[in-house]
C-alpha cells in the first residue's frame, strides 16, 4: 500500500474507456509555462484535456534556462514532425502563467532565504531570482527572457498571464508576439 493507491484506482478507471491519441501538433497550439503549485493545475484551470498542449512546471513557473532549453527543444521537433501540416505561420505559442498567493514569494525574505539556500544547497541569488512577489511583475520578465532568448525556436510566440488563486480567474498581461 503506498500513498498512490487512491490514484491508481482511479487511473483503472480512466483506462477503461481511454482512446490513445497519436503524437501530432498539439490541439491548442500551445506550450504552457506555470508553477507546479496544486492548486494551478492547467489542466483543471485550463479544461486542457489529453493532447491539447505540453505543459512544463517548475517552481513559481519561472523562465529558467532548463525551460529554454525545453522549448527549443520542442520547437525543433514540432518542426521536424509537423512541416507542411497546416502549421506553416506558428509551431505554437508558448503561454507563461504566473500566480497569487504564490510559494516562491517567501524568498523574498532574506532570513527564510538564507534557511533555504542552507537546506536546498542553491545560491541564495538563485533563490532570490526565483521567487514570484508580484506575478504581474515576474510574468512580463519572463516573457521578455524568453522572447529575448537566440534558442526560441522560429515560428513561436509568447505571452504571460496571471491566475488569481483568490477568483479562479486568468487575465492576460502581455499579448502574444514574436521576438
Ligand atoms: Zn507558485
Amino acid at each position: 500500500m503506498t500513498r498512490i493507491a487512491p490514484l491508481l484506482e482511479r487511473n483503472e478507471q480512466f483506462a477503461r474507456t481511454y482512446t490513445p491519441t497519436a503524437l501530432g501538433i498539439p490541439a491548442q497550439q500551445l506550450l504552457i509555462v506555470t508553477c507546479l503549485d496544486h492548486r494551478v493545475d492547467p489542466a483543471i484551470v485550463l479544461g486542457l484535456e489529453l493532447g491539447d498542449a505540453p505543459v512544463i512546471r517548475n517552481a513559481g513557473g519561472r523562465v529558467t534556462q532548463a525551460v529554454i532549453d525545453d522549448v527549443a527543444y520542442i520547437g525543433f521537433l514540432a518542426g521536424q514532425l509537423f512541416a507542411g501540416q497546416g502549421a506553416d505561420d506558428t509551431l505554437f505559442e508558448v503561454a507563461v502563467i504566473h500566480h497569487t498567493q504564490c510559494g516562491t514569494g517567501f524568498l523574498a525574505d532574506p532570513g527564510f532565504r538564507r534557511q533555504a539556500a542552507t537546506a536546498t544547497g542553491q545560491p541564495e541569488a538563485a533563490l532570490e531570482a526565483s521567487a514570484v512577489t508580484d506575478p504581474h511583475l515576474t510574468v512580463g520578465a519572463d516573457v521578455e527572457r524568453l522572447l529575448s532568448s537566440p534558442s526560441l525556436p522560429p515560428k513561436v510566440s509568447v505571452s504571460g498571464h496571471v491566475y488569481d488563486i483568490a477568483t479562479g480567474r486568468v487575465t492576460t498581461t502581455h499579448d502574444a508576439r514574436y521576438p
